[in-house]
């Protein structure tokens, strides 16, 4: 029976390819593992799939009783409903440490760095696999993709110093070039129902007892959402009834200016002013310099929730 790899819940490019990449590591290291994924793709993660000829990964949202390698992610809230059930071989991370807890050892990869598949290209050259060109490419843009071509406060050299690797195996002279275009296919947002667009990149937390659910566009130019904002805040206004969710959050990421716009519905909306130091004029703020939910995002308000 194989083992099976699995990132978040609403999967993206990074959650996919880390998938892919540490399957086939640990196969070729004896290790029959199978990449899944806990839902639908975004059209991001379609264009990287596409671009280097793999099939998405099974769609699996049942683990009890397999055996199974966490990605991207640490908390509960975000992967498979029944891994209490499961047995977790191994998380390999870069995000703050989750409330994921084992009854046997296990391999931990959890490093502060841009992006799960920067770790997994570690854990290739610890074992001396070689990567291959497919594989290679796929990395390299998950790195991309999380790192915000290199913009994100959450980009290290270890990053950086990566994709270049991973671009050379794959025979991508400009990677830049490449992360441009994917994040414009990424920002192609016109005609998406503004229910899809909340939930294309959208994350649970629990901050204290309290659910909090964040979402993210990331575009690159927030102009081209101006007439679709009234929807986007009047879904979030949904989603936080459905889930009786203490806040709903959803970040605008313009990439080219570098920052974001929060749209915000919350049962007390002064612990999020207080989170960014920021007043809310009718749901609404600007962030200057934000584009990180991991590292920008979620701390502050985790504090402001905790006292
Ligand atoms: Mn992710
Ligand atoms: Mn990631």
């Amino acid at each position: 029976m194989p083992n099976y790899a699995v990132g978040h819940k609403i999967p993206d490019s990074d959650s996919i390819c880390s998938a892919i990449a540490l399957s086939y590591l640990k196969t070729t290291i004896g290790e029959p593992t199978v990449p899944a994924r806990l839902g639908e793709l975004s059209p991001e993660t379609l264009f990287i799939l596409d671009k280097f000829g793999f099939e998405q990964p099974e769609l699996k949202t049942s683990y009890a009783g397999e055996g199974v390698y966490i990605v991207d992610h640490s908390d509960k809230v975000q992967g498979p409903d029944d891994l209490d059930e499961a047995t977790v071989l191994g998380i390999i991370d870069h995000h703050k440490l989750g409330d994921i807890t084992t009854s046997t050892p296990l391999e931990c990869w959890i490093r502060p760095v841009g992006c799960t598949n920067t770790i997994i290209k570690m854990m290739y050259d610890f074992h001396g696999v070689e990567i291959p060109k497919d594989i290679a490419g796929a990395m390299m843009c998950a790195i991309l993709s999380d790192t915000v071509i290199f913009k994100s406060p959450t980009c290290t050299t270890a990053d950086i110093k990566c994709v270049e690797a991973l671009a050379e195996i794959a025979g991508i002279d400009d990677p830049k070039e490449l992360g441009m275009e994917m994040f414009k296919v990424k920002s192609a947002v016109e005609g998406t129902p503004a229910r899809d667009l909340v939930f294309r990149d959208f994350k649970d937390f629990n901050m204290s007892d309290n659910l909090v659910g964040i979402g993210q566009l990331e575009v690159i130019d927030l102009a081209m959402l101006d007439n679709m904002k009234a929807d986007l805040e009047a879904e979030i206004v949904k989603v936080k009834e459905e889930g009786n969710r203490h806040s709903v959050i959803l970040l605008l990421t313009d990439i080219m200016k570098e920052g974001s716009e929060l749209l915000v519905v919350s049962d007390d909306a002064s612990v999020i002013e207080r989170a960014y130091d920021a007043k809310l004029a009718e749901g609404k703020v600007w962030l200057d310099g934000v584009l990180s939910r991991k590292k920008q995002v979620v701390p502050p308000l985790q504090d402001a929730f905790a006292g």
